[in-house]
């Protein structure tokens, strides 16, 4: 497999349907994904932006396990804001009963940009999307920490904002919630073989 041709957006909660029009604006078909069953059909999945504390509350286990299990096969994986926390391996300040997916060597801390800026939109640069382009953050996470095998795409304000480790890729803020597409179409042409 080259390009993946349908993808995943989990839709228990969130921005999903934002994800699902940002695929289509690329002419990818997205595919809402609620049970482990509706991940068979799919080649990558996004993890959107939300409340994680919510979206891991709703998942059933059986779905937990086969996103481990594909990410761990090769599926891209992209994760926006939640969905980021939802990727890591530790989450600081989550709440105890918080298990993330562990789908990437990153520990991240919820809601930390404090309460004056907890929601502000800025430019970020990123060799992956060429010319620098806009990025809404929302109560955003911050990576405490990284495995060395995790790559950063992009900072903001001396934080990584995008990391990819193979082909699994972890953005602080909501690509979906802006006109740019640019994000979506490098996330569709990772690998789904690379790891
Ligand atoms: N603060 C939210 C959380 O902890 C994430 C916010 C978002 O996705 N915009 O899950």
């Amino acid at each position: 497999m080259t390009r993946p041709r349908r993808v995943g957006v989990l839709a228990l909660q969130g921005d999903f349907r934002e994800h699902l029009a940002a695929l289509r604006a690329c002419e990818v078909e997205g595919v809402p994904v609620r049970l482990a069953s509706d991940l068979d059909g799919v080649d990558a999945l996004i993890l959107p932006g939300g409340e994680s504390t919510t979206m891991a509350r709703l998942m059933e286990p059986g779905l937990k396990a086969s996103i481990q299990r594909r990410s761990a096969d090769g599926m891209p994986v992209m994760g926006t804001c939640a969905g980021m926390i939802l990727m890591a391996r530790d989450i600081k300040d989550g709440r105890p009963d918080q298990e993330p997916l562990k789908l990437m060597d990153i520990s991240v801390r919820r809601n930390a940009y404090g309460r004056q800026i907890d929601s502000f939109e800025a430019e970020v640069e990123s060799q992956a999307i060429g010319a620098p382009g806009p990025a809404v953050f929302i109560r955003a996470p911050q990576v405490a920490e990284r495995g060395p095998d995790v790559e950063e795409l992009a900072s903001h304000g001396g934080h990584a904002v995008a990391l990819k480790q193979g082909n699994r890729l972890a953005l602080a803020f909501h690509p979906e919630l802006t006109p740019d597409r640019r994000w979506h179409q490098y996330f569709v042409s990772l690998d789904g073989e690379s790891r």
